[in-house]
């Protein structure tokens, strides 16, 4: 679907949008007939973290709409105004019940085409037990010879999950 078609209205005051070509070299923006509010879609940032109990590495398996079933990084959408450390602990915390530390930043993901733009954090386990939320299947924990490659949700969650793993042989993807 394409989501630069789902928005008709002005927020400010229920103009028409129409789409419009502002400046030569740009994509063309929404603009309001009435108020000639200019609606910037602007790209999602989402944090995710990789992080290691003893048992091995925590993933989720989604429970929701695309990838149902499919396992991911916990991770989830950056507020406005929160750090993008905030936002990667609190999402990991809410997701998986642990507590994390960042060790460091081991990635960032765009598309083509995508709003999203993903962050990857490798971060330490600090407290916490294991408590899946509303949003998992499941939570469990894979030793690194043992990821489910074929059950991954995402290209970013393959990404990031080979570079934690196997630096060295993925420059590609870095
Ligand atoms: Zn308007």
């Amino acid at each position: 679907m394409n989501k630069k078609s789902i928005y008709k209205f002005c927020p400010l005051c229920k103009g028409d949008f129409v789409k419009k070509r502002l400046i030569h070299h740009e994509p063309e923006r929404l603009v309001c007939k009435s108020c000639e509010f200019i609606f910037y879609l602007d790209p999602k940032l989402v944090a995710c973290t990789i992080a290691e109990t003893i048992n091995g590495i925590v993933l989720q398996r989604r429970n929701k709409e695309p990838k149902k079933g499919h396992w991911v990084l916990p991770g989830g959408f950056v507020d406005r105004g929160e750090t993008l450390e905030d936002a990667a602990k609190r999402e990991f915390f809410e997701e998986t019940g642990l507590v994390t530390k960042i060790n460091s930043l081991l990635g960032t993901y765009s598309y083509p085409g995508e709003a999203n733009i993903i962050i990857v954090y490798h971060s330490e386990i600090t407290g916490g037990t294991i408590q899946p939320c509303h949003e998992s299947m499941s939570i469990d924990e894979f030793k690194k010879n043992k990821i489910p490659w074929d059950q991954l949700a995402f290209d970013t969650t393959r990404k990031a999950l080979k570079k934690y793993i196997d630096p060295i042989l993925t420059p590609s993807e870095k």
